[in-house]
């Protein structure tokens, strides 16, 4: 996919906001963010920095941000994580994790669709499916699981489980690997 060069932010804003503007083209650039998000479409950065550009003019930075942190980078040394939903790789979680989240775990009897799994260690980030979010009445709540890969019930807390309201924030804790290892390397900037 190439988006830099189609996407030049100074054209809309010029030629068209001007004669119609009732927020149609933060929604334009809102959907296109969002569309890569849903499907986590890798991007290059110069692709990235291309849609961000163009949220930038139309004013809709932080949301095109948080959305395009479900993108990952085509251009990055290691995979932070992967897209595993649909797999027989997330077949093979699901059956692990009923396996082992045994009753008096905090996920029991909870059905969970496995959707992330780092690239660093066993972490998987998990949908917690529930009637009220399918049907669009409420927020899905996610967690972060790390499987022991026992093929056996664990002692609850075990596996252990952390679960989030935001699914960004459950994104931050899934790329935590990778994070602190970044935080571990920086230099002190004071
Ligand atoms: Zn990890």
């Amino acid at each position: 996919m190439r988006l830099a060069g189609l996407l030049d932010p100074a054209a809309p804003v010029a030629s068209v906001l001007s004669t119609w503007d009732a927020g149609e083209w933060e929604f334009a650039v809102e959907d296109v963010a969002e569309i890569l998000s849903d499907r986590h479409t890798p991007l290059l950065r110069t692709d990235r920095a291309a849609v961000l550009e163009l949220a930038a003019a139309f004013g809709v930075s932080a949301k095109a941000a948080s959305a395009l942190r479900w993108c990952p980078d085509l251009e990055a040394d290691d995979e932070w994580w992967r897209e595993i939903e649909g797999s027989p790789r997330a077949a093979a979680v699901e059956g692990e994790l009923s396996l082992e989240i045994a009753p008096g775990h905090t996920l029991h009897g909870i059905e969970l669709t496995p959707w992330l799994e780092c690239g660093a260690c066993d972490d998987v980030l998990v949908r917690l499916d529930d009637e009220n979010a399918r049907s669009g009445r409420a927020r899905y709540q996610v967690a972060v699981i790390h499987p022991a890969w026992s093929r056996q019930p664990e002692p609850p807390p075990w596996p252990s489980t952390v679960l989030f309201d935001q699914a960004l924030d459950a994104l931050d804790r899934l790329e935590s690997c990778f994070r602190g290892a970044l935080e571990a390397d920086a230099p002190f900037v004071d």
